[in-house]
């Protein structure tokens, strides 16, 4: 073993091991350089961006790896 401690989710209970990183604000308290950072599993990644999403907070999901490469997916 030795391995490095996973990045686990998010979600409430969730152990899993996580492999989206969702940004997002919430714009009343946050200013625009400000940016909150979840993680999520596969599973709870749609959980948790509708729970920001139906809140209106802007928001962007990317893989967990390696997101400084990935093409941004900016949630309409
Ligand atoms: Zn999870």
């Amino acid at each position: 073993m030795g391995e490095p401690e996973p990045l686990t989710c998010s979600r409430a209970g969730c152990r899993e091991t996580a492999s989206w990183r969702i940004e997002w604000r919430n714009p009343r308290i946050h200013s625009a350089d400000r940016v909150k950072v979840w993680l999520a599993c596969d599973e709870h990644v749609d959980y948790l961006r509708e729970f920001l999403a139906a809140r209106d907070f802007p928001l962007r999901v990317v893989p967990a790896e390696g997101s400084e490469v990935a093409a941004e997916r900016p949630i309409a």
